[in-house]
């Protein structure tokens, strides 16, 4: 029986599981088994001291239907997930490949964010056809409009901020939040429109924060009594900017990072969809005999590339209309 392989690899996001089930489905609908590789890049090597051949079984497991039941509202990712250093050196590419054959592969889905792509892009290029899924938080992957569990992430920050947002309401405060992005800041700028935040503060437009606290103030005058700033990962220093808007406005100000809460929970309807649709079509083009592709989105449709136009240094032009509306209407 033919084969193909899924993994999950890099840092995680809610709806990988919704990916890994759609993989699962689509494939043995079209008449593959379905083999998940465990942790990333690693389920496919073999570390000198770090673990023995014979646990190589171990990092492998046949995925059938019932193996993906009551997966596509968790987060997390039932294949784990990790880094795989050893996979930027030929060697083990080489080794992948040799263990891809063992395994009888015809294809290997890769769901993580660039780095994973260019771990695709190695493996495809050693003769494995890989198709590569958009799957991170950040949403910062160049060629597709949507990465899976951007989404949720989203809407978790978005409810962490609703919740200290009744406590700095209560006490007349300022509440500086640093959601994850660390170089983009789409969840940063998005949250801070989501919650009415003062200001988004992004590394992809500049900002003083003397604007800021003239802002915060000439609110104040007009009523305000409560304000919230959302600092993007990538500029950092959330405790910083607290300090600096308390000295020039007088208001107390906390910090609050989110941090790993984001990564987690169950994702939402559009990165549930979103994931089984990238996930039907990755399949789709394993079956086509494509590889050294991935799947992407673009005005709701999925798209593929190859990879590596996929991992072009060109930058996802920021949405600076957004950026604009949400400044005008904070007030
Ligand atoms: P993400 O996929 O979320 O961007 P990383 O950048 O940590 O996360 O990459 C995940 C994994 O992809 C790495 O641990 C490694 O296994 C693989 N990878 C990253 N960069 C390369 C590369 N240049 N060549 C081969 N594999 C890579």
């Amino acid at each position: 029986m033919r084969k193909i392989g899924v993994l999950t690899s890099g840092g995680d996001a809610p709806g990988m599981n919704a990916a890994v089930r759609a993989v699962t489905r689509a494939g043995i609908s079209k008449g593959y088994e379905v083999i998940g590789i465990k942790r990333g890049f690693n389920g496919l090597i073999n570390v000198e001291g770090k673990e023995s051949r014979e646990t190589m079984d171990a990092k492998i497991k046949e995925l059938g239907v019932r193996d993906v039941s009551n997966i596509i509202h968790t987060g997390g990712t039932i294949l784990y997930t990790a880094r795989c250093l050893e996979f930027k050196e030929q060697h083990y590419i080489s080794q992948a490949k040799i263990r891809c054959d063992e395994l009888g592969l015809v294809g290997v889905v890769v769901i993580g964010g660039d780095g994973s792509f260019r771990g695709a892009r190695d493996l495809s290029l050693e003769g494995v056809p890989c198709v590569g899924i958009p799957g991170t938080i950040d949403n910062d992957i160049y060629c597709t409009e949507y990465t899976i569990g951007y989404d949720t992430a989203m809407n978790t920050a978005m409810q962490m901020v609703d919740k200290l947002r009744d406590t700095a309401q209560s006490h007349d405060r300022c509440s500086v939040v640093e959601v994850m992005g660390r170089r983009a800041g789409w969840i940063a700028l998005n949250v801070g429109l989501a919650v009415g935040a003062m200001a988004a503060i992004t590394t992809e437009m500049p900002y003083d924060i003397n604007e800021v606290a003239d802002k915060i103030m000439k609110s104040k005058e007009n009523g305000k009594q409560h304000f919230i700033i959302i600092v993007s990962e990538g500029v950092g220093d959330a405790d910083g900017i607290a300090k600096k808007i308390e000295e020039l406005t007088g208001i107390e100000s906390r910090a609050t990072i989110l941090g790993h809460v984001q990564r987690g929970g169950s994702p939402t309807v559009r990165d549930r969809v979103n994931a089984s649709k990238l996930g039907y079509n990755a399949v789709e083009l394993l079956d086509e005999g494509k590889g050294n592709r991935v799947v992407a989105m673009k005005g709701g449709k999925v798209v593929d590339f190859d990879i590596l136009e996929a991992l072009s240094k060109k930058r996802k032009q920021f949405d600076k209309r957004l950026y604009d509306i949400s400044r005008v209407i904070s007030m």
